[in-house]
This record gives structure tokens, C-alpha cells and sequence, in this order.
């Protein structure tokens, strides 16, 4: 098995007061689990790309053959999108960001409560299901994004160093049809540390 299902950094409980632990289990281990299965399957009928990480095939879908392109698309972007998506919460992390990352978003937005507004904006704003963004660029600034289904920005040739999940699997069983409350909410449970060693890291790649 080329790709593998990671295992969530926190217990499934840990995020409780904004994320229920049965939303986690079935968006863990039924939802995410599912793309890395026909992420494999996929690449099983091209096994040349196995040798090749996740981030790697959806940041070069042209490359992928016809056959399976959609198939990596959807569930290589499913596979990439959750693995951040885990890392990037903890239970009690830091309110807000420091350093250089949050001197990019008061350059970009601001402040920081007005970043926080457009990208709960953004999110809400996202018809269907997909993502919103927070994304940079080789010179260091940050800007938001949405994309449809499971697209990532690395298809797009940007780096995400954070994002939310606006699938309805993500936030029905709690919040119902209410998904700016969903967006409001998650912030308690955001890692900015996490998040800030993406932005680092964006620096080099
Ligand atoms: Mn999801």
C-alpha cells in the first residue's frame, strides 16, 4: 500500500468543545480513510507513481494519465487536504499567531480579526463542498482561497499553510445547516504553531 492512513495526533475526543468525537471518527476513519483506498486503487493501475508522495502527484495532475487523473485528483487532494487538516488543530493551542506570520497577515489584512472575518467569508461563501484557504507566496505574503470538492491550492501552484474543511461531513452532526457557526468556532481548536512552521516551510519550496 503506497499510501496510508495517518493516525490523528490527539484522541478523538480531544477537540470536543468544537468538534464532536463521532464527526472525528467518521470523517477520520470513514472519509479520509475512503480517499487513501482509492487513492491506492487508482495508482495500482499505474504503479510508476507509487514512489511518489501524495503532494507530489496533485501538484503535477497533467502528469498523472487520463485514466486516472480524477481519481488521483479527487482522492490525492482528499488525502493531502485531511492530513493537514488533523496536524493543523490541537486541543488548547495558542489564540492567535506570532512572528513573521502574523506580521503577513496584519500586512495583508489588517488586523487579525479582520483576516479571521473574510476567511470565515470565504468559507461560508463556498457553494457546495470544498475548502477555504489561507495561502502564500515565494515572497511571503498570505492571501484566501476557496476550492471546490477536494481540491488543494498545490494544483494551483500555491502553497496552503492552513485550511478549513467545508463539507458538510465536517460539521453537520454539530452545527447542522449552520456552517458560519462551524467556521467561527474552529478557531479554539486551530495549531498555530503548526501553522506557522507551514509558513516557514512554504519559504523553502
Ligand atoms: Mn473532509
Amino acid at each position: 500500500m503506497a499510501y496510508e492512513l495517518p493516525p490523528l495526533p490527539y484522541p478523538y475526543e480531544a477537540l470536543e468543545s468544537t468538534i464532536d468525537s463521532e464527526t472525528m471518527h467518521l470523517h477520520h476513519d470513514k472519509h479520509h480513510n475512503t480517499y487513501v483506498t482509492n487513492l491506492n486503487a487508482a495508482i495500482e493501475k499505474h504503479p510508476e507513481f507509487g514512489s511518489k508522495s501524495a503532494e507530489d502527484l496533485i501538484k503535477d495532475l497533467s502528469a498523472i494519465p487520463d485514466d486516472i487523473r480524477t481519481a488521483v485528483r479527487n482522492n490525492g487532494g482528499g488525502h493531502v487536504n485531511h492530513t493537514m487538516f488533523w496536524e493543523i488543530m490541537t486541543p488548547g493551542g495558542a489564540t492567535e499567531p506570532s512572528g513573521a506570520l502574523a506580521d503577513a497577515i496584519t500586512n495583508k489584512f489588517g488586523t487579525f480579526e479582520e483576516f479571521k472575518n473574510k476567511f470565515q467569508t470565504a468559507g461560508a461563501g463556498r457553494f457546495g463542498s470544498g475548502w477555504v484557504w489561507l495561502v502564500r507566496d515565494q515572497q511571503g505574503s498570505v492571501d484566501i482561497i476557496s476550492t471546490a470538492n477536494q481540491d488543494n491550492p498545490l494544483m494551483e501552484g500555491q502553497y496552503p499553510i492552513l485550511g478549513n474543511d467545508v463539507w458538510e461531513h465536517a460539521y453537520y452532526l454539530k452545527y447542522k445547516n449552520v456552517r458560519a457557526d462551524y467556521l467561527k468556532a474552529w478557531w479554539a481548536v486551530l495549531n498555530w504553531d503548526k501553522v506557522a512552521e507551514r509558513y516557514t516551510k512554504a519559504a523553502g519550496g
